[in-house]
């Protein structure tokens, strides 16, 4: 396996890049902006494809690199579904699985150092952004942060792990890089409580400043989707009403651009083809059945996904590699839930 620990010295954060094998997929965690460049030159250097970017949590010491990245490599981004960022392609929940070219992940809600905080469980390891830290612990005292819910992360899941488990977080601040689930039980000042109530008296009374970037990191990580315009030109996106039109109006080829997780988790849009985006790139391909679509019919295709970043991008791709008529749908998935839209299930 390919595991690489960057350092980002500004804000003392922590990004880990996992691949399976040179010339692979890769993943990245916790991406920082300004480093965007050096991780591209990284990813290239190893011949890697970045496939997805995660951020553990909405960051408020340092502004997440998971736009710029998708902007650059078309990767998909992902978040827990309780962050408040606007555009992030995947949404996961507790106990879902991420899988990146045989690299599984799978989330746990880890809340109380934020609201929207997850950690991702490899095989011998646990990425635990702030949740849990080397010797410490992510304080609780802003974006609805909560020691008892961060106790409740911290003793009935991360513990939980087995004993010899890495510890990966997303920041240390004393050059430390790693741990074990079974050290920090033992040696972490911040875990020998025997209640929440005691926590909670701790992470209550530790009357920290505010991370210097606060005011910047925090409103800028929740506009990720924001530089998606750049992939759609004028009439290219089509809102909920103006896709219903289209279809009444007939020949259009609808589809689905999401992983089949995401289509037997929130079901899809009845009569749409199932071409999940990882696949694009052979789809494209002279025997690819986009090519096929595009040459046996007339009519437009239309694209979704989860929230309208994978269909921008795939949009963007589509048109440069010579389609015409495409057009995807804003919001995918959630806006055509939301004005009342009916999904199919499978049976
Ligand atoms: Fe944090």
């Amino acid at each position: 396996m390919i595991f690489q620990q960057l350092f980002d010295p500004v804000s003392s954060t922590y990004t880990y890049l996992l691949a399976r094998r040179y010339g692979g997929e890769a993943v990245i965690i916790d991406p920082v902006i300004e480093h965007v460049g050096s991780y591209v030159a990284l990813l290239e250097r190893l011949d890697l494809k970045l496939i997805k970017a995660i951020d553990t949590h909405v960051h408020a010491d340092h502004v997440t690199g998971l736009g710029r990245l998708r902007d650059i490599t078309k990767c998909v981004t992902v978040m827990g579904e309780r962050s408040g960022a606007d555009v992030v392609s995947m949404r996961v929940r507790e106990d879902e699985k991420i899988d990146v070219d045989g690299i599984e992940l799978r989330t746990i809600f880890t809340p109380g150092h934020t609201d929207d905080s997850y950690s991702f469980v490899g095989a011998d390891r646990v990425f635990t952004g702030d949740a849990l830290l080397i010797g410490g612990t992510g304080r609780t005292d802003f974006q609805n942060g909560d020691p008892f819910a961060a106790y409740d992360s911290l003793f009935n899941k991360l513990l939980k792990l087995p004993a010899e488990t890495l510890v990966f977080p997303a920041h240390d601040y004393h050059g430390n890089t790693a741990s074990t689930i079974g050290y920090e039980a033992v040696k972490n000042p911040r875990l020998q409580v025997d209640s929440a109530e005691a926590y909670a008296e701790i992470m209550n009374n530790l009357n920290l400043p505010d991370p210097k970037m606060m005011d910047v990191a925090v409103p800028a990580n929740l506009v990720v989707g924001h530089s998606l315009n750049q992939f759609v030109r004028p009439g290219e996106e089509l809102d909920i009403e103006q896709y219903r039109k289209l279809c009444s109006q007939g020949d259009v080829t609808v589809i689905d651009l999401r992983e089949e997780d995401e289509r037997a988790r929130d079901g899809w849009i009845a009569n749409s083809l199932h071409i999940p985006y990882g696949s694009l790139d052979s789809q494209l391909s002279p025997s690819g059945m986009l090519r096929r679509i595009a040459s046996d019919q007339q009519g437009q295709m239309m694209l979704y996904c989860a929230h309208g970043e994978r269909s921008a991008l795939a949009l963007d791709t589509m048109r440069n590699a010579g389609f015409k008529d495409v057009k995807h749908l804003k919001g995918g998935l959630a806006a055509w839930v939301s004005s009342g839209g009916d999904v199919k299930h499978s049976a």
